[in-house]
């Protein structure tokens, strides 16, 4: 393998032309975009004409007029595309972990007499947090296990099985159909956190029979930083919540059933739409519908099944660049080598200061990330990432070990995000 060869796949590559949606940097090679994905050159024009028109010269008007009021269900329905829902079933509203806590609680609302969510022991921090938040207020139990170990451990105490199927660190995949059949099985619900996952692993909710799903804006989804998220719920869960007028715990006002009427009493608007809390975030939602599009600009190519081939191609060659190259260099692999195990990253365990060795990356123009303690780890967008960036990655990445540049007390200096 040279460099020629990643440059003639990229040459044949029918997703190549995706890349020019976005405004990246040049001289960067950019993969961290499974934690803040790169500007689309449509949502700076749109949030201009946003600010300009829609709110300097609309006003108020513009909650009808420009269609305001209805995005959080617009965009939800196209978000719903990536994942395998259908229209009228996901709602874009707050953050995952607001999400997380509206859906976790409607999933023990339809599970009543059960006392236990179990749980990946190493889920993202948020996701345990909040749902260790809910347990502590209703007596439940938070039950934490090691991830190989969750199908086995669903039993007839638990209400919820509450999962991210790709690992923030490792990037393990979990399959999602054995494991919504193992809960149900036992009569528990699923609840998914799609954050690493949408926009570039193929998702199918209703073929794999989930019940909830929460999941993120910004990371694969380009939706800016802070993009509002997302939750989609089970039509069957939407219809037993409706016959029962069953609230989510932030019952706000836009997700009354008819929020002008101002009555002082709360009933549930029917479906997705009760999930709505307070007003919507109008300058960023119109920023992810942007972040959306670039992602559904790929359905006319094959869709998230060919961003899943190009992701799986392009993080095999990284690894196997980085095992070739870097050997005896202190790092090793902690991803799955079987692509059917693992998300869209790689990362490593690095026997040296893997955050100064990442700051030293950072400098040469390759933008990778850290995760506490000790792991580098590479996001691949297929939509803009080359297989010249994964050449180039790898070879930055050795060069920065073989030098010892890492080891520069620049490179120590953390900032508040790491
Ligand atoms: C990124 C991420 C989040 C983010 O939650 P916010 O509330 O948007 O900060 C939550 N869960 C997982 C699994 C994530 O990867």
């Amino acid at each position: 393998m040279t460099r020629q060869d990643c440059l003639d796949l990229d040459a044949a590559d029918v997703l190549a032309p995706l890349r020019e949606q976005f405004a990246l940097p040049a001289g960067v090679v950019y993969l961290d975009g499974n934690s803040l994905g790169p500007l689309p050159v449509a949502a700076a024009a749109r949030v201009a004409r946003v600010v300009e028109r829609e709110w300097g010269e609309g006003l108020i008007r513009s909650w009808n007029d420009a269609g305001w009021i209805e995005l959080g269900q617009r965009i939800g329905d196209k978000i719903a595309r990536l994942v395998g829902a259908g229209p009228g079933e996901a709602i874009v509203a707050d953050s995952t972990s607001a999400n997380l806590f509206k859906a976790l609680c409607a999933a023990l609302d339809l599970a009543r007499g059960r006392n236990v969510v179990l749980t990946d022991e190493d889920n993202f921090p948020t996701d345990l947090y909040i749902a260790q938040s809910i347990a502590d207020q209703r007596g439940l139990e938070l039950r934490r296990v090691p991830a190989s170990q969750i199908a086995a451990r669903v039993d007839d105490s638990v209400a919820v099985v509450l999962l991210t199927q790709v690992n923030y660190r490792s990037g393990r995949l979990h399959a999602m159909a054995p494991l919504n059949r193992a809960a149900h099985a036992a009569g528990a619900v699923t609840l998914w956190d799609l954050s690493h996952s949408a926009g570039v692993v193929p998702i199918d909710l209703a073929a794999d029979d989930a019940d909830f799903a929460v999941g993120c804006g910004y990371k694969y989804l380009n939706g800016g930083p802070g993009a509002p998220a997302y939750l989609w719920a089970h039509p069957r869960h939407l219809a037993r919540m409706d016959a029962e007028a069953m609230r989510q715990p932030l019952s706000g006002w836009l997700g009354h059933a008819s929020p002008f009427d101002f009555s002082p009493d709360y009933r549930p608007a029917p479906g997705v739409a009760r999930f709505l809390c307070g007003t919507p975030p109008v300058l960023s939602l119109a920023a992810l519908e942007c972040g959306i599009d670039t992602v559904l600009a790929a359905e006319p190519h094959g869709g998230v099944a060919a961003l899943r081939r190009k992701s799986i191609a392009l993080t095999d060659l990284f690894m196997t660049l980085v095992e070739t190259r870097c050997e005896g260099q202190g790092l090793a692999l902690a991803t799955p080598r079987n692509p059917a195990e693992r998300g869209s990253q790689v990362s490593f365990a690095c026997e040296h200061d893997a955050y100064a060795v990442i700051q030293a990356l950072i400098e040469r123009g390759v933008i990778g990330d850290f995760r506490a303690p000790d792991l580098v780890r590479f996001g691949f967008s297929p939509l803009y990432t080359r297989f010249v960036d994964a050449w180039d990655a790898a070879f930055a990445l050795h060069d920065v070990l073989a030098s010892d540049t890492w080891r520069a007390p620049r490179f120590q200096r953390r900032g508040g995000v790491t």
